[in-house]
């Protein structure tokens, strides 16, 4: 592993840094590989790429036969702006649970549509409340929908989203799930979990390139959506009739991004499918964490919260601490990490997504201990 690794890196340019960020991310020599080829729209072997594509996500949802998988242009908020404007008709509220700047910009895409909404807001340490969840679907009967967030970028934590699809069910409303950083990592039975619009994208926990997101959505809704989207662009109804009809997207597909994502597919089954790859990132971030730890760096959130995709680190309360220069030393030896996005404290992230094994990890605090020396922090005593 460290040896194909090392060639890995090698070929891909020594210049480029390794991603410990939550997007875009590090990915295999062999996914961009795959992009190294000119394939038009109408091309036989591109449609059945798509569609084998498409196949795909469904298995690794295990929803084949209640779900359907939508390809989309853009990045992932371009596939949660394509639910929340396409799914929610006309007179139709939309309660969003917050605990993040993910779930606050569904909110906000809520606000420019005219969507009308309720917010229910956590602190970005806590956990979404299932028992409020529901007592708010019991009191609003004009609430249709229910948007979450499933694992918060923002802070790395994981919202219990089986539990709170159960009594979104239960009260016969649609769920919407950003499940951006967490399907393919995250093991999610789409069906059991009552999930009716799943929103991922090709550069997070699967590992393609950026370029596309995707929405698997529960097949009755979808159909029943159909007339009510309020762009062209991101009319999910339509872009799904496109593609079932003669396989092709309505506009220019991003052909290179998706044959990297049809190998980043293959490499997903090769390591073993969702439940190893999210092993792999675990065993990442717990390395991470106790290095962190033994350095001197205190985690944002408790063990019991933390998912395996992101943490977050408060900065120490060292006088010569500063994150800029900190980043840069970083950066220079190799390693990008990324800032904080909190509202109450003052943090930074460590992303262990993407092509990132432990030696890369050990590497990285070994990198950290050295630029804390360079900078005078001698123990960084957390703040
Ligand atoms: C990455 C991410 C998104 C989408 O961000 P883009 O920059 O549009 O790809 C949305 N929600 C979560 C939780 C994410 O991690």
């Amino acid at each position: 592993m460290t040896t194909s690794r090392t060639t890995d890196r090698r070929l891909a340019g020594a210049a480029d840094k390794l991603l410990f960020t939550p997007g875009p991310l590090t990915t295999s020599r062999t996914t961009k590989q795959a992009m190294l080829r000119d394939l038009g729209s109408r091309d036989v072997e591109f449609i059945d790429i798509v569609r084998e594509v498409r196949k795909g996500l469904l298995e690794i949802g295990q929803c084949a036969s209640t779900h359907e998988a939508i390809l989309m242009q853009g990045s992932g908020t371009f596939g949660i702006e394509s639910v929340v404007s396409s799914a929610i008709p006309k007179g139709g509220k939309l309660l969003v649970v917050v605990n993040g700047a993910y779930g606050k910009r569904i909110v906000r895409m809520a606000e420019i549509h005219g969507i009308e909404r309720v917010v229910q807001t956590y602190g970005e340490d806590a956990l979404a409340d299932v028992a409020a969840i529901e007592a708010a679907l019991a009191k609003d009967a004009a609430i249709t929908h229910v948007a979450m967030v499933h694992s918060e970028t923002t802070t790395g934590l994981v919202n219990p989203i089986e539990q709170v699809g159960r009594v979104v069910r239960a009260a016969k409303r649609i769920f919407i799930v950003d499940a951006m950083s967490s399907f393919g990592a995250i093991p999610i039975d789409v069906d059991r979990s009552a999930i009716d619009y799943l929103v991922s994208s090709a550069n997070k926990c699967i590992e393609g390139v950026p370029g596309f997101s995707f929405v698997i959505a529960r097949r009755e809704p979808l159909v029943a959506s159909e007339g009510g989207a309020r762009s062209l662009s991101l009319d999910l109804h339509a872009q799904w009739k496109g593609l079932e009809n003669d396989g092709q997207f309505r506009f220019t597909p991003p052909t290179h991004a998706i044959l990297a994502f049809h190998q980043a597919l293959k490499e997903l089954a090769d390591e073993g499918g969702p439940a190893a790859r999210g092993a792999r990132y675990r065993a990442c971030q717990q390395k991470l964490t106790s290095g962190m730890q033994a350095i001197g760096f205190s985690a944002y959130l408790p063990p019991g919260l933390q998912g395996p995709v992101i943490t977050t680190f408060r900065y120490p309360a060292h006088p010569r601490f500063a994150f800029d220069a900190f980043y840069e030393k970083l950066s220079r030896r190799g390693f990008a990490i990324y800032p904080g996005k909190l509202t109450h404290a003052d943090c930074f992230r460590i992303g262990t997504i993407g092509r990132i094994f432990e030696g890369d990890v050990v590497n990285l605090l070994a990198a950290i201990r050295d630029v804390l020396a360079e900078l005078g922090v001698d123990s960084a005593s957390p703040g």
